[in-house]
């Protein structure tokens, strides 16, 4: 596959996960959690879907596109590390849908990271909450589900709160 093939499929398979998620939660009250607003493409794609909860897009520094950039009242700047826990303290276990996509090209760091966020991200989901991630997640209780069509194998992983 050559790089643009893979770029295209990657970006099929965020799609297809986020569409997913959205039916998924469809009719929950809780707030969703972009985190990793990045370029605002995938949030531009959430808000789109999901247009009747309050959404919340975490990152260190708003560097989105002018057309994709949340509102002030929308985002939550600084480490995830931190924010994350500033979050859960006011709204509690609410999530109804996350979507991490915290990493970049250093597939280790993505993968130490993930680890340090599962546990912070565990405990703010609402029951029947799902989670897309970009990165294989460490969670004790979610259970991890099956992807939809056109995601990716190891590139999307796909929990929710069954409990
Ligand atoms: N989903 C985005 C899009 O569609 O444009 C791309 C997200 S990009 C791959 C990852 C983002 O996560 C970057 O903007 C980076 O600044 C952010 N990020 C990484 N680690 C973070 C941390 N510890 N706290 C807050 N933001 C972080």
């Amino acid at each position: 596959m050559t790089r643009l093939e893979m770029f295209i499929a990657r970006m099929t398979s965020q799609r297809a996960c986020i569409d997913y998620a959205a039916d998924l939660t469809a009719g929950m009250v809780g707030p969703v959690y972009e985190l990793g607003l990045g370029s605002g493409r995938t949030f531009d794609h959430i808000r789109a879907k999901v247009t009747d909860r309050a959404i919340f897009v975490f990152d260190r520094a708003v560097a989105s596109n002018p057309a994709s950039t949340p509102t002030d009242q929308q985002l939550l700047l600084g480490d995830v590390v931190d924010t994350l826990p500033m979050m859960l303290a006011g709204d509690g276990a609410t999530v109804s849908f996350a979507h991490a996509d915290l990493g970049g090209h250093n597939l280790e760091k993505n993968d130490a990271f993930a680890r340090l966020v599962s546990p912070l991200i565990e405990v703010m989901m609402a029951p029947n909450g799902v989670i897309v991630s970009s990165d294989m997640m460490y969670f004790e209780a979610l259970e991890q589900i099956g992807l939809p069509d056109g995601a990716l194998e190891g590139r999307a992983f796909i929990y929710r709160n069954s409990l």
